[in-house]
């Protein structure tokens, strides 16, 4: 069970280093860099990169409103909107890693990425609420069977 991050000795004013947001928030150094990895701002024009007191405060907090958040099967929590929202187009892609599933999409009201991460075996639940394309390669594909080509009669 990952500990909890404290905020309450974040300074919003002060730019941390990723020891020091380790020291700040008592999480580990991995979990600052998934953190990363979501989303969280870093400022990497110098080194060692930099994390804004107040995205550091603001990611978590946000975070926690997200866990807190009810979004249904299909829908995803925008952090731009900071609510549950539905994938714009109605489709998400899908990137397979083993067993564990991110699906992506875009915010159906402000266009910002949001993803999140999904059970595979679920992912039949998900069948006319979200067309899923599969990303294969860096192309996407899509999950659903090809429609086999109409017959055509030439002229
Ligand atoms: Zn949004």
């Amino acid at each position: 069970m990952p500990r909890s991050a404290r905020i309450n000795a974040i300074k919003l004013f002060y730019s941390y280093t990723i020891r020091e947001a380790v020291d700040v928030t008592g999480v580990s150094a991995r979990t600052i860099s998934a953190w990363i990895k979501e989303g969280l701002p870093v400022m990497k024009h110098q080194r060692p990169f930099l994390i804004r007191g107040d995205d550091l405060k603001g990611f978590i907090q946000n975070r926690r409103k997200a866990r807190k958040s009810q979004t249904a099967l299909h829908q995803f929590y925008c952090l731009g909107c900071r609510d549950a929202r539905d994938a714009a187009g109605g489709f998400a892609e899908c990137l397979v890693n083993g067993n564990r599933v991110t699906l992506k999409a875009f915010c159906d009201v402000c266009g910002n990425v949001v993803n999140k991460p999904f059970a595979k075996s679920r992912l039949p639940e998900l069948k006319g609420r979200l067309e899923l394309l599969r990303q294969v390669g860096g192309r996407s594909e899509s999950l659903r069977p090809a429609k086999p080509e109409p017959f055509r009669t030439s002229r």
